[in-house]
């Protein structure tokens, strides 16, 4: 099957602004790209200068709009500087979503401390830095949406993952209390729970495994970036309005 670049979902998200980390590639530039293909202004976020120039290269060449800013999601003042910076840019600031995201996979035991601290500080406290910084401007618009990027490996346990399994298992605790904080302001906070996507982070895996895993997977394939992308629109979409602190799991099945 050849991958899906286009949405099929039909979501008009014009004179809305996002954010979206992790967007130099894989899913976040899928991400990026079909919110802007909807009509919304993105700001891409990346600690990659080059890939995010490519990520705008690749919205603006469809028509869309989209600008790049460097970021590490680790570095909580810089953090801040990005969302004060996109609220007086674009004005506003209705949807954010935390996607960037590393692996640093090993076996429980041999686990070093840098593999479980880097993996727990891109993953978790990165997306609670972006989240606490869109929470005031989303406040006072009284609306907004936050949709976090999980893993299956946080809803279920996965050998030669405990740090990135506890990082997403921490980003959905994260979600479901913040999605109650911030109902009352009209603004909702959801995650998606992706199983194995075609990326630069599964290919890592190699072709022996990912075979592996197309047998565990009922329907048989890897998703694609689009398939992500897809249920991150419907998320951002007013068609989901009364949808919160809710997980989406994304996964052809593989936990059904
Ligand atoms: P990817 O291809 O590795 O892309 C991740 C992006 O995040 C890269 O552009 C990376 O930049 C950026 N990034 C890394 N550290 C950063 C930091 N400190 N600050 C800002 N940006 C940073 O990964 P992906 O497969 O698209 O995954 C995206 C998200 O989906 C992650 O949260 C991942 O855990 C989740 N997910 C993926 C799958 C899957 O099967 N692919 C499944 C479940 C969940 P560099 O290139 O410079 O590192």
């Amino acid at each position: 099957m050849s991958e899906r670049t286009k949405s099929r979902v039909t979501v008009d998200l014009s004179g809305r602004a996002a954010l979206v980390t992790g967007a130099g590639r894989g899913l976040g530039r899928a991400i990026a790209q079909s919110l802007a293909a909807a009509g919304a202004k993105v700001a891409c976020v990346d600690i990659d200068a080059d890939a995010l120039a490519e990520t705008v290269q690749t919205i603006e060449n469809d028509g869309a709009q989209a600008e790049a800013l460097t970021c590490d999601v680790t570095d909580s003042e810089r953090v801040n500087e990005v969302v004060r910076q996109v609220v007086k840019q674009m004005g506003r600031l209705d949807i954010l979503v935390n996607n960037a995201g590393i692996t640093r996979d090993g076996i429980f035991m041999r686990m070093s401390d840098d593999q479980w601290d880097a993996v727990l500080a891109i993953n978790l406290r990165g997306t609670f830095l972006f989240t606490r910084a869109v929470a005031r401007p989303m406040v006072k618009a009284r609306g907004g949406r936050i949709i976090n990027v999980a893993s299956v490996s946080g809803l279920m346990g996965n050998p030669g993952q405990a740090n990135y399994s506890a990082s997403k298992a921490g980003v959905i605790g994260l979600t479901r209390t913040v999605a109650r904080e911030l109902a009352s302001r009209n603004i909702t906070v959801n995650a998606v729970a992706p199983g194995f996507i075609a990326t630069e982070m599964t290919a890592k895996l190699g072709e022996e495994v990912l075979s592996q895993v197309r047998g565990q997977i009922p329907l048989g394939r890897l998703g694609e970036p689009q398939d992500v992308a897809d249920a991150v629109l419907y998320l951002a979409s007013d068609a989901a309005g009364f949808i919160t602190g809710h997980v989406l799991t994304i996964d052809g099945g593989l936990t059904a």
